[in-house]
């Protein structure tokens, strides 16, 4: 065989990158894949060596040729200067936002944040000495008002977590580098396939891999790309907190990789399948899908985002709490759960009103949000069906007792 030069590897496509990516058979003695190296000590040939301490693999926590892969394999992709592996995807998000923090700063974050990312800068970084302002997720470039001269990092998250606001990252990147301060995004949803987040300004992007990569619901994992501006700070804070991730999840994680274009493909077109099915239902108040021509944030995600992935939420008319516990109930393809991003279909009803600080959710009905898997969408449909005759039997009977 022979090999791709750096030029012919960097123009390649990043499904082929899937295919390649982490992998070195002369290495393996020939064989395909990786192999899981479990291992904390690494010999030295001699004690000249032991003392330089420039060896390729050191110990196990400095990583191994599994956890290599994974990180060569998933900067190649994300087009990142290099890749921290961390053991889930919030371990992830802390992580890079403490590699760019100290006592005294002030970070942004976006109101439609992943949860446990609020908790995390309200508990750990306030107590740290760094001040946490929530802002409007909609701000854009806007978002200048807001940074003042401590203002070190700008998180966001495009769509939000469960609420599906499409954040305008470039414009919000342009502010925040003019003044010094780095962009985190939460990359999640589209996976660096449907959002490549260092060319549109990221410096620090965060993936749980428990979500697409994974693509089993077997595995938690978490991955921080970085540009050159952000690795070092990124390496030297995932080193002080030997922060690592095991060989057996890199090696799931690996596996998943090879088939993450086709699943998230699959993801794509049955998750908008399901989106017009739903939009069409009168109990449904609004179907919140940027891939959808009537979602407010559909222009900017046709600008930046190269596709949708299978995660996506509803709004219903308003129905008593009962009537919603009835529709899930009545589900027998979507499970009651909380992650995503497996081959099975999953639902969960949720309300971000308690938690907001900058802007107000107030959806006007119940809310769910859906993954769905990789089951036939009229088995799906049906059993939605089943679960709208519930929903409509208790709302009736508790209007009629109202
Ligand atoms: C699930 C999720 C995470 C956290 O991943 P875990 O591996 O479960 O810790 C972070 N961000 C988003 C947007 C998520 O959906």
């Amino acid at each position: 065989m022979r090999k791709l030069s750096d030029d012919e590897r960097s123009r390649l496509s990043s499904r082929t990158r899937l295919v390649l990516g982490g992998r070195n058979p002369d290495e393996q003695f020939g064989f395909v894949n990786t192999p899981i190296y479990r291992g904390s000590t690494v010999l030295s040939p001699d004690a000249a060596s032991l003392r330089r301490s420039d060896a390729r693999f050191t110990y196990g926590t400095h990583g191994t040729p599994t956890t290599e892969a994974l990180e060569n394999a998933w900067s190649e992709l994300s087009g990142a200067a290099g890749t921290a592996l961390v053991p889930s995807g919030l371990a992830a998000i802390t992580l890079a936002l403490m590699s760019c923090v100290k006592a005294g700063d002030h970070i942004l974050v976006t109101d439609s944040a992943y949860r446990p990312t609020r908790r995390f800068c309200d508990t750990v970084l306030a107590r740290m000495g760094v001040e946490t302002t929530y802002y409007d997720p909609y701000l854009g470039a806007g978002i200048a008002s807001l940074i003042r001269p401590n203002t070190s990092a700008v998180l966001t998250e495009a769509p939000g977590s469960q609420s599906f606001e499409v954040q305008d990252i470039p414009a919000i990147a342009a502010a925040a580098h003019a003044a010094g301060a780095l962009v985190l995004m939460d990359n999640t949803w589209a996976t660096p396939l449907f959002f490549p987040p260092h060319e549109r300004g990221v410096d620090l992007a965060i993936e749980a891999g428990t979500k697409y990569l994974g693509g089993h619901s077997d595995l938690l994992l978490g991955l921080v790309s970085a540009n050159e501006r952000a690795l070092p700070g990124l390496r030297r804070t995932a080193e002080a907190f030997a922060m690592c991730a095991g060989p057996e999840d890199c090696f799931l994680a690996l596996r998943g990789l090879r088939t993450m274009e086709l699943r998230l493909r699959e993801a794509e077109r049955q998750g908008l399948a399901l989106a017009r099915w739903l939009e069409a239902r009168p109990e449904v108040k609004s179907v919140l899908h940027p891939a959808l021509e009537s979602h407010p944030d559909h222009a900017i995600w046709k600008r930046d985002f190269l596709g949708a992935s299978g995660l996506f939420s509803i709004v219903l008319n308003p129905v008593p709490e009962a009537a919603v516990d009835a529709f899930l109930d009545a589900l027998a393809l979507f499970g009651l759960g909380y992650s995503w991003g497996g081959y099975e279909s999953l639902v969960i009803p949720f309300n971000c009103a308690a938690y907001r600080s900058a802007t107000t959710w107030s959806p006007g009905g119940p809310a769910l949000r859906f993954q769905v898997g990789l089951e036939d969408i009229n088995d799906l449909t049906a059993d939605l069906e089943r679960g709208f005759d519930r929903l409509r039997d208790v709302a009736g009977s508790s209007g009629a007792a109202g």
